[in-house]
């Protein structure tokens, strides 16, 4: 991909979400844009940040090691977590990102706070939820949610934010909106119970499915393909 081709996608990207923003009698800026870079390379991503992006979501540890290394220069990327994460790569994250969506279990959340080095702010977390309730998918389901989001909440190297989800495929705004409509009820009924946290973000809305995501409240929508293209191996 040319640099040429790299900046239309990425203004584009930002013209579509400040269009479903509009669409939605949001307030520009409402949400915000996290270019998900898996299978991309550094070169691609060192690109998105000379035309301003600065958030940029992974899902793959190791992969995403060897390009912070090689971006080490740039300061003030933030990096997302934002793939399934396994127990033996819970230090590496707690150590190199700034945020994690992937988080459904406690052990997992016990395990990051426990690694999150005290020089470091605390890891920004957000709860994925198997919202359309898959049998092989990763996440909690809505049921579990008070007291997975409780445990969080005493845990002083994290710092609960919101919800996260990928629903399953969907063809049709109304369709599409449904999952997305109950991980917004799901973040308004956490509020409720825990109203001393900082529970502002949705992260919700990809490439497919964004100005659903944005109808129904996305703080963080994560586009992958609208913004690097299409990826050439398989993500889980
Ligand atoms: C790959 C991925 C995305 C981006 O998907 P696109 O359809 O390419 O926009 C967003 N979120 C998660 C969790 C992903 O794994």
């Amino acid at each position: 991909m040319t640099d040429l081709v790299l900046s239309d996608a990425m203004a584009h990207a930002r013209r579509r979400l400040d269009a479903a923003l509009d669409a939605a009698g949001r307030p520009a800026g409402e949400a915000r844009l996290l270019a998900v870079s898996k299978t991309k390379p550094a070169g691609l991503i060192r690109e998105a940040w000379q035309l301003g992006q600065r958030e940029f979501g992974e899902n793959y540890v190791q992969e995403a090691l060897d390009k912070q290394a090689e971006l080490a220069d740039l300061t003030d990327i933030v990096w997302h977590f934002i793939g399934p994460l396994q127990s033996n790569k819970t230090r590496d994250v707690a150590e190199h990102f700034a945020w994690v969506h992937s988080v459904d279990r406690k052990k997992i959340a016990r395990r990051l706070n426990d690694q999150r080095p005290a020089d470091q702010a605390p890891l920004e977390v957000c709860l994925q939820v198997n919202i359309s309730e898959e049998a092989s998918k990763s996440g909690a389901f809505l049921d579990e949610l008070p007291a997975l989001a409780e445990a969080v909440l005493i845990l002083p190297r994290l710092r609960l934010r919101g919800l996260m989800a990928i629903p399953a495929p969907a063809e049709g705004l109304a369709e599409q909106r449904a999952p997305f409509a109950r991980l917004r009820e799901a973040l308004e009924d956490l509020r409720v119970r825990f109203p001393e946290a900082r529970l502002d973000t949705l992260s919700m809305g990809m490439t497919a499915d964004l100005e659903a995501a944005v109808q129904e409240g996305a703080t963080l929508v994560r586009l992958g393909t609208a913004i690097f293209g299409e990826r050439h191996r398989p993500t889980p």
